[in-house]
């Protein structure tokens, strides 16, 4: 999981990462927007981006955010 999209992102779902992704592998979810880790090239284009700051890449994630690591891991594990 290279970058990892976090809890900002529940109430802006702004989607300007989507716009920038080379890969296209920022897909919606429910109530927030995932990046795919098996497509991401580790960019950071999106995290630039972003107007909430919800993007962290996954080593500089803080350990609140971490429940949205899994989230992700979840969330594309059922697809
Ligand atoms: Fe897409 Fe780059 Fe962001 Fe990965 S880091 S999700 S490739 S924009």
């Amino acid at each position: 999981m290279p970058f990892v999209i976090t809890e900002a992102c529940i109430s802006e779902k702004a989607a300007d990462c989507l716009d920038v992704c080379p890969v296209d592998c920022i897909v919606q979810g429910e109530d927030q927007y995932f990046i795919n880790p098996d497509i991401c090239i580790d960019c950071g284009a999106c995290e630039a981006v972003c107007p909430v700051e919800a993007i962290y890449y996954e080593e500089d994630l803080p350990s609140q955010y971490l429940k949205y690591l899994h989230k992700a891991t979840e969330f594309f594990g059922k697809q």
